[in-house]
């Protein structure tokens, strides 16, 4: 089973992310993981990256695309996989669907987890201050408004897409992270 969870920064795509990765074995490809994990090795494409992360805007789509693409192959997605912050963009969305047509792979469902933008700011601010040794460079008020305008302008966009194509499904993400993972639940049984 593929599956994409969407939504804007804060939504708890990742929470919900890893909750399935247990309960049912897929696998979650976060490629903000992927690429915080390049910017903590000091790759160059970290070093390309970091200031983008940081100041809240996108990559760019061939970045993403080619590690998606080198990653659904792996052995560990056998079983599925959940992508986690991908695609987030219309020409992330489209190179998806080719890569998978030409991996005989498809999209199960797509997740739209429907939030109250005024709650995520609180919601962010409160995720550093759980976790200070894991602040994220862009966990700050700039940069999360700056992250925002961009899902509003650039990843808002995909969900028409999805939706002509019978893939979305709209949650309340705003519910306790149980109500919202009972949500998903009943979409995929
Ligand atoms: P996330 O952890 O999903 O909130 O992603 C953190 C940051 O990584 C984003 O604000 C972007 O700078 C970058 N990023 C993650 N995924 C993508 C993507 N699919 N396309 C472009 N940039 C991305």
């Amino acid at each position: 089973m593929n599956i994409i969870l969407l939504g804007p920064p804060g939504a708890g795509k990742g929470t919900q992310a890893k909750i399935l990765e247990e309960e049912r074995g897929l696998k979650q490809l976060s490629t903000g993981d992927m690429l915080r994990a390049e910017i903590a090795a000091e790759t160059p494409l970290g070093v390309e990256v970091r200031q983008i992360m940081d100041a809240g805007g996108l990559v760019s789509d061939d970045i993403v695309i080619r590690m998606i693409a080198t990653r659904i192959d792996h052995p560990d997605c056998a079983r599925g996989f959940i992508l986690d912050g991908f695609p987030r963009t219309v020409p992330q969305a489209q190179a998806l669907d080719n890569m998978l047509a030409q991996k005989n792979k498809n999209l199960d469902a797509v997740i739209q987890l429907v939030v109250d933008e005024a709650a995520l700011l609180v919601r962010v601010q409160k995720r550093a201050a759980e976790n200070p040794n894991a602040v994220r460079g862009d966990d700050n008020e700039d940069a999360l408004k700056k992250r925002l305008d961009v899902y509003r302008a650039q990843t808002a966009p995909i969900l028409p897409y999805y939706e002509s194509k019978n893939l979305l499904k709209k949650i309340d993400g705003m519910a306790s992270v149980e109500a919202v993972t009972e949500s998903i639940r009943e979409i995929l049984d």
